[in-house]
């Protein structure tokens, strides 16, 4: 009886450290998620692409006015209003001629203002006049 009764309070106690060994297997990692994996694509990472060009500064876009004492001005005796020249000084300037007629000026016809590549990012008055004029051709 004694070999039995033992027998008997054995079964349990084992069916439950199996049991347990069974859950310890299967636990952490049934539980745990699958590693990502890692990516297929055979393509070597991509640099990001270009961002694109700045568009090229139009002629005739805005800047600020050149201002009588700017260095280049003074240099060329640049005025706003060209009946304002020093005729003494400048004694080759003929009257009419002015920035809008000038063929350097890149203002749009009929503009007040616009860029002159002497003047780099600025915009010269339509109306102004350096020594640099140039008589646009008719
Ligand atoms: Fe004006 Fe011509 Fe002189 Fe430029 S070069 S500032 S457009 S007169």
């Amino acid at each position: 009886m004694t070999t039995r009764r033992r027998f008997l309070m054995m079964v349990p106690a084992s069916g439950a450290v199996l049991a347990a060994a069974c859950s310890k297997q299967e636990g952490p990692t049934a539980a745990a998620p699958a590693p990502a994996p890692a990516p297929a694509s055979a393509e070597p990472p991509t640099a990001a692409a270009p961002a694109p060009a700045a568009p090229a500064e139009s002629p005739s876009a805005s800047g600020p006015m050149v201002e009588a004492t700017d260095p280049t001005a003074v240099a060329l005796g640049y005025v706003a209003l060209a009946a304002n020249v020093d005729k003494i000084k400048h004694a080759n300037f003929v009257e009419g001629s002015n920035c809008a007629n000038c063929s350097l000026y890149q203002g749009s016809a009929g503009s007040e203002a616009g860029p002159c590549p002497l003047f780099a990012g600025k915009q010269v008055a339509a109306a102004g006049w350096c020594a640099s004029y140039v008589k646009k051709a008719a």
